[in-house]
Parts: C-alpha cells; sequence; structure tokens
C-alpha cells in the first residue's frame, strides 16, 4: 500500500467510471414502468455509451498536499451539470453551509480519510496527504442543453461526484457514508493495487471499494462485524423496505430482491455461479459478490 504513481486514468476517460450504481441496475430502470425513471435511466444509459469524459480541471490539486499533513477536503458544487468539479463552496475547516449535501459530502470524506489514517496508518488516498475532492449536485446530458440530477456517485480519477437523485427511486448519494468511502477507496486503489479493468481483476477492484466502503461506517458506528448491517446504499434509496439496497455483501443477489423498478440484483456469491458472458463486461460489476461474500465470512 505504499506506490504512490498518478493513476492510470486521473485525466479521465480511459478508466471506465467506478459508479455505485452498476449498469445492470440503470438497464432494469430502463425498462420499468414509471416514465420518469425509464427516461432518465435511458438518458444515463446513452449517456454513458457515448464514452463521454467528465471533464476535470483537476490535475494540479491532485498533487496539492494538506498544509500539516492533516485531512485536506474541497467541496464544490456542480450546480446541476456534468462539468466538474463546480464552483467551490466548502473548504478545509470551514463552518457547515446552509447545503446538506455539501456538508454530508465534507463529512463523509472526513471519515473515509480518518478510518485510513487510523486503521491502516495512510495519509489521505496516495498516502502523501493529497486533497479530498468531492462535487454534489453533479448531473448528466439529458438532451441538448438539458440535464437532469444524476442518480449515481462515482469516482472519476481525480475526485468523487455525487448526483442527487431522481426523488423517486433515489435521494442525494451524499447521505450514505458506505457510498462516499466506496468511491474514495477507488482512489486508494488506484495509488496502491491499480488493477487492470477487466473481468475478475476489475471485480476485485470493485469488491475492495465496497469492502471498505462498509468498514468506513462500521468503523465510525463501532459496531462489529457480527452486529454490523453489510448492505451498500441503504441510504440512498427512497423506499423504507430494507431489503431495497444497492448490494448486499453477505447475501449477493438479493439486494432490491423482485424491486419493481429496479429489478432484482443478480451478483453471485460462489464461484460456481461466476459470470464470464458479455453482459456486464465479463461480470465486472456482477463477480463482486463472490469476493464480497467470502470477506463477511471470514469477518464473521
Ligand atoms: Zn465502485
Amino acid at each position: 500500500m505504499s506506490r504512490t504513481s498518478p493513476p492510470r486514468g486521473a485525466e479521465g476517460g480511459r478508466r471506465p467510471r467506478p459508479c455505485i450504481v452498476p449498469p445492470y441496475m440503470v438497464e432494469a430502470m430502463a425498462r420499468c414502468d414509471d416514465r420518469a425513471i425509464r427516461d432518465g435511466a435511458i438518458a444515463a444509459l446513452g449517456h454513458c455509451a457515448a464514452g463521454r469524459a467528465f471533464g476535470s480541471d483537476l490535475p494540479a490539486l491532485l498533487a496539492t498536499p494538506s498544509p500539516a499533513e492533516r485531512r485536506h477536503r474541497l467541496v464544490y458544487d456542480a450546480c446541476g451539470k456534468d462539468r466538474l468539479p463546480g464552483t467551490l463552496v466548502r473548504t478545509e475547516g470551514e463552518p457547515e453551509v446552509a447545503d446538506t449535501a455539501v456538508d454530508e459530502a465534507y463529512e463523509h470524506a472526513g471519515d473515509t480519510c480518518d478510518f485510513f489514517h487510523a486503521v491502516c496508518g495512510r495519509n489521505s488516498l496516495n498516502d502523501r496527504g493529497m486533497a479530498l475532492i468531492s462535487s454534489v449536485h453533479v448531473g448528466e446530458p439529458a438532451g441538448r442543453d438539458r440535464f437532469q440530477p444524476m442518480s449515481n456517485a462515482f469516482w472519476n480519477g481525480s475526485q468523487m461526484a455525487d448526483g442527487e437523485g431522481d426523488g423517486t427511486l433515489f435521494r442525494s448519494f451524499t447521505r450514505a457514508l458506505d457510498v462516499a468511502a466506496h468511491e474514495l477507496t477507488h482512489g486508494v486503489q488506484a495509488f496502491t493495487s491499480n488493477l487492470v479493468s477487466l473481468r475478475q481483476s476489475e471485480a476485485i477492484h470493485e469488491h475492495f471499494a465496497d469492502v471498505f466502503g462498509v468498514l468506513v461506517r462500521q468503523w465510525r458506528r463501532r459496531e462489529t462485524a457480527v452486529e454490523a448491517s453489510w448492505l451498500v446504499g441503504a441510504d440512498v434509496l427512497v423506499s423504507a423496505e430494507t431489503r431495497q439496497v444497492i448490494r448486499d455483501l453477505e447475501h449477493p443477489g438479493t439486494a432490491s430482491a423482485d424491486h419493481p423498478l429496479l429489478g432484482s440484483e443478480p451478483q453471485p456469491g460462489h464461484m460456481k455461479r461466476l459470470c464470464e458472458g458479455p453482459a456486464g463486461a465479463g461480470g465486472v460489476h456482477l463477480n463482486s459478490g463472490i469476493p464480497n461474500r467470502a470477506f463477511v465470512i471470514a469477518a464473521r
């Protein structure tokens, strides 16, 4: 965990965008009966299919160490558009602002940084105190000069980005500490393992992000592995149904079971069901369920 060379894809575009809501869920949304959700998902899929890279003006900030080798958070407001990072609205040490999403992003980035420092002895994502950059209220194109609230969160190689959600299915992605920690762990991996974005290697990449995302939340709440929840994304779904989440690390393939809009989550939990076909580009967003379950069994 000591290599600190710049991550591949830090300029954006070359590496697939690691999103918290996987493609199979967006595809299910694109087939659902709710017109607003369907149209939004179709626009999101078209946006991804076009391979449009999110703009980023951050290469200089990547190497910016914190002033005193402590956490150094920068939160930006993308104002509903896709140009990142947006307008700087809160920096390290500044008080809360009148925007819940900004303050949630700030707090969750701090919790994640504290976890990696306290548990792993790591100084920020690159172990050299780099700034933690978050953009909130991120939108995505929905037609000519039109944008829609993004129903997702991602790490683009330089920073994390959170959408507000559609308000029907998803709420603001800043709400969930496990989502923020998941995306920022992609940043840690970019400076350490930097696994190849292909098949089982990419599935392991997603697995590490899922596991550390949940571990940060458990650490923050002082929960043991036995008593803790292993669900991902419970705080960002509008539904109050406890089983309607993005992923279940303990029981892959059971999250969002028979959800009328998301469909049933199809992750395998055993190598006997390893996905190797073209769907999900060799199962990169599916096969992470296998090591996820293995980790929970070992942890308990
Ligand atoms: Zn991810």
